[in-house]
C-alpha cells in the first residue's frame, strides 16, 4: 500500500481537495496541472507581476478562493507539485506528459481526474473573425491580464457563466453594449422556486441580472444570433430579438457561450464507461456513489465528470480521495463518504434548475446555415457534415469524422463535438444520444512533434 502511486490530474477546486484529503491520511500524491497555477478556471490566480486584490478578482467568492489557495500552499512539501505540465495521454497505467516543455512519463497505480470542463461552443456566422471570443476566453483575458477583449463588448449565449462574466466586465470598467440571452425570460420564471433552494448561489445570479438592469446594460431574452458583421475584424453585431426583428449593435468584440462540457478525453483513453445526461444535455462519466468511474482505480471528480459547478467540485474531490483511501485499507471514510454524497445530492437539484433557467439552444446548432465552418482546426463547414450523413451514409458522429475530418484536427473535436453532433443527429433525425461523441485520440490537447517523436523516456522520479 505504502508503494501504491497516486497521481491526480488538475489542480483546481476538485484536485486540490483530493490532495488535501490525501494528505490528511498520510499520503503523498502527485498532483499534474497544464497550468503555471492551482486554483483552476473559477479560482485562477494572477501573474505574480499583478497586484489586485482577492475581492477585485473573485467578488463574493474571494473568501472560497482564498482558502482554496491557502489549503494548496499549505500542502507544499507533503505533495509532488508539477505545474505546466500537460497530460496528452494515457496508456495502461502511465501518462505521458510535457512538463516546462520536456516530453515524459509518469507511472500511477491509482488515479483521479479532476479535469475540469470545457465551454460548449455553437458557431454563428461570422464567428470566426478576429474579435469574437467565449466567455471563458473573455474572462481569463480579465483575470489573469487585467485587460479586456474589446472597447465595446457584446456578450452572447446562455447559461450561469453569461450574466457573470457580463457582470465582472461592467464592474472593471469596461463598456458592455448588451447582453443577448437566448433563453426565454419566461425559463427563469419557471426555474425560481427551485432556484431560491440553491441559497446564497442563487442569490448571486439574481444579483449579478439586477446589477446589470442597474447599470443600464440592456439584457434581451429570447434571441437568437443572426452575424458577426466586418470585414478584417468585427465592427457590430446582428440579431433576432424574441419577435423576430432584426437588431444591429455596433462593437468591437463579442464573448459568447452556451454553458460547459466535461473534459472527458483521458477518461476515455482509459476507457471509463460515459452516459448521456438529458438534463444538461451532455455527456457525463458513469461514476458510483463514491466518485469511482467504471475502470478499477480510476476516480474522478469536478465538472471532469460531469458540470456541476465549483462548490460540488470541491466536494466531490474530496469523495474521490475517500473513496480511494477506502480502497487503498484506509479505515473509516464511510460516515464521511455519506455525507458528502447527501450534500452533492443537493447540489445536483440545484443544476437541474440552473438546466431550466438557461436551457441549451440545441436549435441554433440544427440552423447553422451550409455555408459556416463548424471544425475550425479542419475548416469543415457545417454543409460538407450535412452532406458526409446525406451522400455519404454516416451514421454517427465518429463516421462523419471519418467521411468529412469534422473534429480531426488539433483541437480534437473539443470545440466544434456539441455543434457537429447536433448537425449529424438533425440530419439523421435522431437523438444526440444516439450519434454518440467523438473518440478521444491523443494527444488530447496540441504537444509540439518533437514530443510524439520522442521514444518513451524514462518515468519521471518522483
Ligand atoms: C473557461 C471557464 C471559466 C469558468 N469560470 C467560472 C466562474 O467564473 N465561476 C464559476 O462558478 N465557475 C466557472 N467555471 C466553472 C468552474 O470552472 C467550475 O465549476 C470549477 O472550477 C470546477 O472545478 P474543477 O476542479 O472540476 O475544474 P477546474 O477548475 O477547471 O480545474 C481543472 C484543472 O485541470 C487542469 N487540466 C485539465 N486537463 C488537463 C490535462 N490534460 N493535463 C494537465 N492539467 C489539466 C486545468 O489546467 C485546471 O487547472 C468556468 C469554467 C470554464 C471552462
Amino acid at each position: 500500500m505504502a508503494s501504491e502511486r497516486i497521481v491526480i490530474v488538475g489542480a483546481g477546486p476538485a484536485g486540490v481537495r483530493a490532495a488535501e484529503t490525501l494528505v490528511a491520511a498520510g499520503v503523498r500524491p502527485t498532483v499534474l496541472d497544464e497550468a503555471a497555477a492551482s486554483g483552476g478556471q473559477i479560482y485562477r490566480r494572477q501573474p505574480a507581476e499583478l497586484r489586485r486584490r482577492y475581492g477585485e478578482l473573485y467578488g463574493f467568492e474571494a473568501g472560497k478562493a482564498r482558502r482554496l489557495h491557502d489549503a494548496f500552499d499549505g500542502l507544499r512539501g507533503r505533495i509532488d507539485y508539477r505545474p505546466d505540465c500537460l497530460v496528452w495521454n494515457l496508456e495502461g497505467k502511465h501518462l505521458q506528459v510535457l512538463h516546462a516543455g520536456a516530453p515524459g512519463t509518469v507511472p500511477f497505480d491509482r488515479l483521479i481526474l479532476a479535469t475540469g470542463a470545457v465551454e460548449r461552443v455553437l458557431p454563428f456566422e461570422g464567428w470566426t473573425l478576429p474579435g469574437v471570443y467565449t466567455l471563458g476566453g473573455a474572462q481569463v483575458a480579465l483575470k489573469s491580464q487585467a485587460c479586456a477583449v474589446g472597447r465595446r463588448t457584446v456578450f452572447l449565449g446562455c447559461g450561469p457563466l453569461l450574466p457573470y462574466v457580463a457582470y465582472q466586465y461592467a464592474r472593471a470598467g469596461a463598456d458592455v453594449v448588451a447582453v443577448l440571452d437566448t433563453a426565454p425570460r419566461t425559463a427563469k420564471w419557471r426555474a425560481l422556486p427551485d432556484l431560491l433552494t440553491g441559497g446564497a448561489t442563487a442569490l448571486k445570479g439574481v444579483y449579478y441580472l439586477a446589477w446589470l438592469r442597474a447599470h443600464g446594460v440592456p439584457y434581451p431574452h429570447g434571441v437568437t444570433p443572426v452575424r458577426a458583421q466586418g470585414d478584417q475584424a468585427v465592427e457590430g453585431f446582428r440579431y433576432q430579438d424574441a419577435r423576430g426583428r432584426e437588431r444591429s449593435l455596433d462593437c468591437d468584440a463579442i464573448s459568447f457561450g452556451y454553458g460547459l462540457k466535461s473534459e472527458l478525453q483521458l477518461a476515455d483513453l482509459a476507457g471509463c464507461r460515459c452516459r448521456f445526461e438529458s438534463t444538461s444535455h451532455g455527456w457525463v462519466l458513469d461514476l458510483d456513489s463514491s466518485g469511482r468511474t467504471s475502470v478499477p482505480g480510476i476516480y474522478a471528480a469536478g465538472d471532469g465528470a460531469a458540470i456541476r459547478g465549483a462548490e460540488a467540485a470541491e466536494l466531490s474531490g474530496e469523495r474521490a480521495a475517500r473513496a480511494l483511501l477506502g480502497d487503498l485499507g484506509f479505515a473509516g471514510q464511510d460516515a464521511a463518504l455519506a455525507k458528502l454524497q447527501r450534500r452533492l445530492r443537493r447540489l445536483d437539484n440545484l443544476r437541474a434548475a440552473l438546466e431550466t433557467a438557461f436551457p441549451y439552444p440545441r436549435h441554433l446548432a440544427r440552423a447553422i446555415p451550409d455555408s459556416e465552418i463548424v471544425c475550425r482546426c479542419e475548416m469543415v463547414s457545417a454543409g460538407e457534415i450535412r452532406s458526409a450523413v446525406r451522400d455519404l451514409g454516416a451514421d454517427d458522429i465518429n463516421r462523419t469524422k471519418a467521411f468529412c475530418r469534422v473534429g480531426m484536427g488539433r483541437c480534437q473535436g473539443r470545440i466544434c463535438e456539441p455543434a457537429a453532433a447536433e448537425i449529424v443527429a438533425a440530419a439523421l433525425e435522431r437523438e444526440l444520444a444516439e450519434v454518440g461523441r467523438f473518440r478521444a485520440q491523443a494527444p488530447v490537447k496540441p504537444v509540439p512533434i518533437a514530443a510524439l517523436a520522442e521514444k518513451r523516456p524514462e518515468a519521471l522520479a518522483s
